[in-house]
C-alpha cells in the first residue's frame, strides 16, 4: 500500500532557497549523512545494549548506476518516525537558521548554512532521488521505503528489508557527476568524519560489475580499513599521550611534515566540555608568518569548519589545531554564536590556556622559549594587540632580540641601559643596512634591539600606548647619547656648509646640523624623527602607495676630518661631488637608495676610483 503526501508545509519554503544557496559548500550532504548514520548507531547502543553487532556505515559509490548509498546498522525508523522525523521536524532548525538570513540570494549566505549543516535534505542538493530504506531494530517493526524527487512530496511503502538500520539512496543529478567519483567522496569523508565515533568504510563498486541483480538487498561489502580514526588523540588523557603521538598526529591531521615546536593540550569537562590539541607551528619565513593555521572546530568528532572566528579568537587561527566542543550550539546562526555567553567564555577560557603554555615555558624553559621565539613571537606580538587579557599574562614575557642575538625581556634591556639611555629602548628595523648607526650605539655599550618583521611597527606603537613611560627609538631617530662633548678641533661655518650641501643637491629645504658625533669617521648621519618615519612606515604597511617626501635632516660631524675639509675649500664641482657622496652613504645608511640614487652613486663612486689613479 504506498502513501504519497507533502512534506511539512517549511518544505515549500525552504527546498528551493537551499537549492539554490547551498552551491559553495555541496560537499556537507555527505557529512549530514553520515553523522546520521552514526548518531543512529548511538541510539541503538542506548536502545539495545546487549545488541552484539559490528556497528558501521558504509558509503558506497556506483557511479554506473548513478548512485551513492549509506549504509548503517543503527536504530532504524518506523513509518510512524519517518513521518514524524523525516517528513515533520525535519526542517525545523533550518527554519529557524532562514528567519534571520532569509531574503533574496546573498552569496554568502550558501556558506553559512553549509557550517552549520542543514541535515537529511541538504541530499537534494546533489540528487533527484533519494530513498529511504528502513527497519526500526525494534521487536516486530515493518520496514518502509521513502522516496522523494523534490524534497517537497515523498511516497511512503513496505519494503523488504530484512536487518534494522537504514540505507539512504541518492540518485545522483547529473551536474553533481564528481559524487560518483570514488576519490571525490573519499576527499569530503576525509575532511568531515575522519574522527568520527563509528567505523566508516568507502566502498567502490566497480564499473564492470554488473547492476545488482533486481529485488535482492546488495550488502555492500566492507572495505578493508574504515576512513576514520575513531579515537582521536585529543580525546586521551594528555599524561597518557607520548611525544611521538602528538607529532604523529600533527603531520597526519595538516599533512605537514615539519614537526611542530610544541603543543597546548586543552582537556576539561568543567565548566565546559572542551578537548582539543592546538600545535604552534615552525614559521614559514615566506609567508611572514602570518598565514598559518587552520584551527578545525569538532562538534563530538565531527567536523564542522576551519578557523571559526566567533569560537576561536582570531590570533589563534595562526596556529593549527583541533578543537573539539560537543556542547555548542552549531545548528543555530552565527550571530547567536556573537552573543552566546558561553562561547565568549569558551573562548576565553582558549586564550587563557594558550597564553598559560607560554608563560609556563618562559618560567621553567627559558632557554627552549628563547629558540622558539623567532617562530612565536608574530603570534604572541598579533595575541598581545587583539586581546588584552592575553597581553595582561604575556606582558613579562615578551622579548626583545639584540643585534648581537641575545635575547632579553623589555624589563631587563631598561636595566642593563638605564645609566646610558634612562626609559629608552633603540631598535633598528634592518641590522645590515642600519650597521653603521647601530654601531655608533653599541660602541657605546648601549643595546641595539631588532625589530625587523612586518608586526612590528605596529607593535612598536602598542608598547608605547600600553607603557607610555617608554620610548622606543630607531638608531638613526635622533643624536641622543651619540655625541661628544669633544670640541672639534677648527670652527666651521655651519652656514656656508648648508648652502654646499643644499647646492650640491639640489635641495634648497634641506635640513642641515653640525654637531660632534663620537665616532669621527664618520662624516655624516641622516636622522629621521621617529614618529614622522613611522606614520610614513605605516601609511606605507597600508598601501598608501604614494611616496612621501624624505623629512630626514643631515647632520654633519664637525669632527670628520672630510666636513672640516670641505668648509675649507672652495665649492667647486668637485666639493660638490664630494658632498653628494657624503649624503648618499648617509641615506644608505638608514634605508637602501632608490634605483636612480643608487644607479649615481655607483657611477660616481667609480669616478673617485679613477681620480686616485690619476
Ligand atoms: P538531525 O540529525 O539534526 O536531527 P536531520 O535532518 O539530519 O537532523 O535528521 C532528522 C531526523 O531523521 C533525525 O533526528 C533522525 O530522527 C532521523 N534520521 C535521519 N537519518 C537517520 C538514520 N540514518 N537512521 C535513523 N534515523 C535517522
Ligand atoms: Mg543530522
Amino acid at each position: 500500500m504506498e502513501n504519497r503526501g507533502s512534506i511539512s508545509i517549511h518544505a515549500q519554503n525552504i527546498m528551493p532557497i537551499i537549492k539554490k544557496w547551498l552551491y559553495s559548500d555541496k560537499d556537507i550532504f555527505i557529512r549530514e549523512l553520515v553523522s546520521n548514520g552514526c548518531d543512529a548507531i548511538t541510539k541503538r547502543k542506548l536502545a539495545q545494549p546487549e545488541a552484539e553487532v559490528e556497528y558501521r556505515v558504509t558509503v558506497s559509490v556506483d557511479e554506473a548506476a548513478g548512485v551513492l548509498t549509506f549504509a548503517d546498522n543503527g536504530i532504524g525508523m518506523t513509518a510512524e518516525e519517518v513521518e514524524k522525523y523525516i517528513n515533520q521536524v525535519a526542517f525545523s532548525g533550518a527554519e529557524e537558521f532562514l528567519k534571520q538570513y532569509g531574503g533574496e540570494g546573498d552569496e554568502k549566505k550558501g556558506g553559512i548554512i553549509g557550517h552549520f549543516g542543514l541535515g537529511f535534505y541538504s541530499a537534494f542538493m546533489v540528487a533527484s532521488k533519494v530513498e529511504i530504506d528502513t527497519l526500526s531494530c525494534m521487536e516486530g517493526s515493518q520496514a518502509v521505503r521513502w522516496t522523494s524527487e523534490d524534497g517537497m512530496t515523498f511516497a511512503m511503502e513496505p519494503s523488504a528489508r530484512a536487518a534494522a538500520g537504514t540505507t539512504i539512496t541518492l540518485t545522483i543529478s547529473e551536474e553533481e557527476h564528481e559524487f560518483l567519483h570514488e576519490y571525490r567522496v573519499r576527499e569530503v569523508l576525509d575532511k568531515y568524519c575522519a574522527f568520527l565515533t563509528t567505523p566508516v568504510y568507502l566502498d567502490a563498486v566497480e564499473k564492470e560489475t554488473p547492476a545488482a541483480e533486481a529485488g535482492e538487498e546488495k550488502e555492500a561489502p566492507a572495505g578493508p580499513k574504515p576512513i576514520n580514526d575513531t579515537h582521536p588523540l585529543w580525546l586521551k588523557k594528555p599524561s597518557d599521550c607520548t611525544e611521538e603521538e602528538y607529532k604523529a598526529f600533527y603531520t597526519k591531521v595538516f599533512h605537514e611534515y615539519e614537526p611542530p615546536l610544541f603543543w597546548v593540550h586543552l582537556n576539561v569537562d568543567y565548566p565546559f566540555n572542551l578537548k582539543g590539541i592546538l600545535y604552534f607551528p615552525k614559521l614559514k619565513q615566506e609567508f611572514g608568518g602570518m598565514l598559518e593555521g587552520p584551527i578545525k572546530l569538532f562538534s563530538g568528532q565531527v567536523f564542522v569548519a576551519d578557523n571559526i572566528k566567533e569560537v576561536i579568537p582570531e590570533f589563534l587561527t595562526l596556529l593549527k589545531g583541533v578543537i573539539d566542543c560537543p556542547d555548542l550550539p552549531l545548528n543555530v546562526s552565527r550571530s547567536f554564536l556573537q552573543n552566546d555567553g558561553y562561547v565568549k567564555k569558551l573562548s576565553a577560557y582558549i586564550t587563557r590556556k594558550v597564553a598559560d603554555r607560554l608563560t609556563g615555558l618562559f618560567a621553567s624553559e627559558r632557554e627552549n622559549y628563547e629558540k622558539y621565539w623567532n617562530d612565536i613571537h608574530p603570534f604572541i606580538k598579533f595575541g598581545c594587540m587583539k586581546d588584552d587579557a592575553f597581553y595582561d599574562r604575556m606582558k613579562d614575557a615578551l622579548l626583545l632580540k639584540t643585534t648581537d642575538e641575545r635575547m632579553m625581556t623589555i624589563q631587563a634591556y631598561l636595566d642593563a641601559n638605564r645609566e646610558k639611555a634612562e626609559n629608552k629602548v633603540f631598535y633598528a628595523s634592518d641590522a645590515k643596512v642600519q650597521a653603521a648607526a647601530i654601531a655608533l650605539y653599541t660602541q657605546q655599550g648601549i643595546d641595539v634591539v631588532l625589530f625587523d618583521s612586518p608586526i612590528d611597527t605596529n607593535f612598536i606603537s602598542f608598547l608605547e600606548y600600553k607603557n607610555k613611560d617608554v620610548r622606543y627609538s630607531r638608531v638613526d631617530a635622533d643624536l641622543s647619547g651619540l655625541t661628544s662633548d669633544e670640541a672639534a678641533e677648527a670652527a666651521l661655518d655651519a652656514d656656508k656648509l648648508t648652502a654646499l650641501f643644499r647646492d650640491a643637491l639640489g635641495k634648497e629645504d634641506l635640513q642641515v646640523k653640525l654637531e660632534s658625533l663620537k665616532n669621527a669617521d664618520l662624516p655624516a648621519m641622516a636622522i629621521e624623527e621617529e614618529q614622522m618615519r613611522r606614520f610614513k612606515d605605516m601609511s606605507r604597511l597600508y598601501g598608501g602607495g604614494f611616496a612621501m617626501p624624505s623629512a630626514a635632516s643631515l647632520v654633519l660631524n664637525k669632527r670628520s676630518p672630510v666636513i672640516a675639509a670641505l668648509s675649507a675649500r672652495e665649492a667647486d664641482e668637485d666639493a660638490k661631488m664630494i658632498c653628494r657622496q657624503v649624503y648618499d652613504l648617509a641615506e644608505m645608511a638608514r634605508q637602501p637608495l632608490e634605483a636612480e640614487a643608487m644607479g649615481a652613486f655607483i657611477e660616481r663612486s667609480n669616478k673617485f676610483l679613477e681620480r686616485l689613479l690619476k
